[in-house]
Parts: structure tokens; sequence; C-alpha cells
């Protein structure tokens, strides 16, 4: 296969409809900041490749993002390796795998880094206004903090996904960032 699954001109919109919250608010820091701390380049490019994004337009779409915020020699000498490396071509060549949930969940978050779940890594007001903006009523933004404080972060994802997709019941609970995008989709589809 040399086609890309999804076309990265999609990542905008895709990001506002079928992904989950942590790859959205990537994509937006990434978009509006042109750039993201080493982790959330491997969680936010891991996931890419998930969803189908090849290597070639992987690179271009990051190179586009950093260089409007630095010169194109630099992202080659500092960045450029990255995501050769995500996709195995370079160092040891593993092929990585998307994070799943978990993982993520489990993971590490400092100041200033964008990766994380935000169910589990963000603080309450700002976790409130991010769903108030994404379309969340209030009794929904209820629904999902009860749950968050329970500490059950992929329920409250699954909640999430649900109330974002008119749905009373998901098919399936959240337990992959790429899960959730295939989820979301497929309910396109006719
Ligand atoms: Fe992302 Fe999983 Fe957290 Fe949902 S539960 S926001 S998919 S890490």
């Amino acid at each position: 296969q040399n086609k890309d699954a999804v076309n990265i001109a999609c990542l905008d919109e895709y990001s506002k409809k079928h992904f989950p919250l942590c790859m959205r608010h990537m994509h937006e820091v990434l978009t509006s900041t042109h750039h993201l701390k080493h982790n959330g380049r491997l969680q936010y490019g891991l996931f890419l490749k998930g969803i189908g994004v090849l290597y070639e337009s992987a690179n271009e779409f990051w190179r586009r993002e950093f260089t409007k915020a630095m010169d194109s020699d630099k992202f080659e000498k500092k960045y450029s390796y990255n995501f050769k490396h995500q996709y195995g071509l370079v160092g040891n060549r593993v092929d990585y795998s998307p994070y799943s949930c978990i993982k993520i969940i489990m993971s590490n978050v400092g100041p200033g880094e964008t990766h994380g779940c935000p169910f589990k890594h963000w603080d309450n007001a700002y976790l409130k206004s991010k769903l108030n903006e994404y379309g969340v009523d209030q009794e929904g933004v209820k629904e999902i903090m009860t749950l968050v404080s329970n500490k059950h972060y992929q329920i409250a994802c699954t909640k999430y996904f649900e109330l974002t997709h008119g749905q009373q019941q998901a098919a399936n609970s959240i337990i992959h960032p790429n899960q959730y995008f295939e989820e979301s989709m497929n309910l396109t589809k006719d």
C-alpha cells in the first residue's frame, strides 16, 4: 500500500469530528503554536500513523507546522529524525505502535507538555471549559466530571464519544485513541 488512508488536508476537519479529546488538543496546540514537545510528537505522531498517514505525508505535515516557527534547516537537523524513527525507518527500525489509553493515562505529563489524557491530566476547570467549547451541554459535563472524579477516565471518554456523536450508548468502550477514530469514522459511513 502506498496511498494514505487519511489525507493530511483533512486533519483539521477530522480533529473536530473524529479525534478523541487527547488528539484534538494536540492537533490544536500544534497548529496554533507550531510546536509539540517530544512526548507530544510521539503520542500524536503515532496516532496519525495509526489512522493511516504514511511517512512522507506525516513528514510533510510536521515540517509544514514546525517551519511556521523555525527555518527548515533546523527542522531537518533537529526534528525530522523523530518522524523517521516513529515509522521505523532509522535507528533500531522498530515499527512503533500507537499508544493505548492505558499507556497514555499512565504517562507523566510535565509543565508545558500537551500529551497525556485530558480526563486524567487536566485540571477540572480547564477540562470543563473545553468540554463546553466542544459542544457538551451542562448535563453532559456534569456526568463526565463525576466519572473523572471517580477516576473512570476511559468511561468518561466513552461518554464524551456518545454525547458528541448523538448516541445513547456507544457500541464499545473506548480503550484506544485509534479505536475512537475508527468508530467515529464508521458512524459517518452509511
Ligand atoms: Fe485519549 Fe484514551 Fe484519554 Fe480518550 S481515554 S482522551 S482516547 S487517552
